[in-house]
């Protein structure tokens, strides 16, 4: 069981012992943040408490009828619940449709799994609907929520679900993630790209294997310095540049990562302001660049600058216009290093 899934060992342990024994719970909530691993493992965990083969539990036979379905991704018994991507909030509709179909039993599997995703989503109304399923759920049903953020749960849900915290994985994990997923014949990865795989997955091994194509993100990164010194063509230059950079429907897809760049990028330029010394860089292979960026602004309007990119960066992850938050952050940045230097044209 949960053979190919990298650490998280007390998880595998909680749930090999339960499904192991045979008294799985009815809900559960595996609780931590996107990309690690948690829709994976709780399709293992079904896996094997869904199993009828003779062995049952713990290892799950990979021949019974549930489990050759599973494979072949067509198991009726398996639902995942994802609601409506491009909606903030999951209604009480959805969990409707889900109480009515908890009401038939298993067709092949010796359980029925619902994979509930982005669970944090559910509408109060919805958690107070599927409290009744979790209370007095049929023997055969098993829910497991997946949540990024638990203290939306009401505490209802939360004091009847048992929850698993997924641990952060260590860089070398991280990197042996990353290695084990590359394709035959890739090219190995460099210490320099092993550290930007790292600092970027800050511990999610989803967020590191998001680094395949260092080719678009080694241009996308100079793109992010050549468009800060547009502000030595002055402001509109800069301000058109920089939000058609940020906006831009082919790069806006990865505002995670635009943004880890630029606070790098800025980072820098601050650093050096400050040092003269190169060594300490994140981005020693644009050394000229960011001597040329420590130019236009010192440490001061620079330091002004992190703040205002950090400021920004929190704000996408509320319920704030994306348009409206690039254009506050470039009219930040340009006042920043404008009030630094009082050169900008
Ligand atoms: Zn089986």
């Amino acid at each position: 069981m949960f053979d190919g899934l990298l650490g998280q060992d007390f998880i595998k342990m909680t749930l090999a012992e339960a499904a192991g024994s045979g008294r799985a719970g009815h809900a559960y909530v595996f609780c931590g943040p996107d990309g690690i691993g948690r829709r994976s493992f709780a399709k293992e965990f079904a896996r094997a408490v869904m199993c009828t083969g003779a062995e049952g539990g713990a290892v799950p036979c990979g021949n019974c009828p549930s489990c050759r379905l599973l494979a072949s991704g067509t198991n009726p018994d398996l639902k995942l619940i994802r609601g409506d991507e491009s909606r903030a909030t999951v209604g009480v509709e959805t969990v409707r449709q889900l109480e009515e179909d908890i009401a038939t039993a298993p067709t092949v599997s010796a359980r029925k799994v619902y994979i509930i995703e982005r669970s944090e989503k559910l509408t109060v109304q919805a958690q107070n609907a599927l409290l009744k399923t979790i209370e007095e759920p049929p023997s055969y049903v098993m829910l497991i929520l997946i949540c990024s953020n638990p203290s939306l749960l009401i505490d209802t849900v939360r004091s009847r679900v048992t929850r698993l915290d997924f641990a952060r994985y260590s860089n070398e994990e991280v990197l042996k993630a990353y290695r084990d997923a590359a394709e035959e014949g890739a090219p190995e990865l460099s210490a320099e790209d092993g550290e930007l795989v790292t600092s970027y997955a800050d511990g999610i091994i989803g967020r590191g294997l998001q680094f395949r194509d260092f080719g678009f993100y080694g241009a996308l990164r100079e793109r992010i310095f050549d468009t800060l010194l547009l502000l030595k063509e002055g402001r509109s230059a800069f301000f058109a540049g920089f939000t058609e950079l940020f906006t831009s429907k082919d790069n806006a897809a990865d505002r995670e990562y635009m943004f880890f760049e630029l606070t790098s990028a800025v980072r820098d330029a601050m650093v050096y302001a400050r040092t003269n010394d190169a060594g300490t860089l994140q981005n020693r292979q644009f050394r000229d660049k960011i001597e040329e960026l420590a130019e236009i602004a010192g440490r001061h309007g620079w330091e002004k600058a992190l703040d205002a990119v950090s400021g920004a960066y929190q704000l996408t992850g509320q319920n704030v216009n994306y348009r409206m938050i690039i254009v506050n952050l470039a009219a930040q940045i340009i006042d920043a290093v404008q009030g630094d230097s009082g050169r900008l044209k």
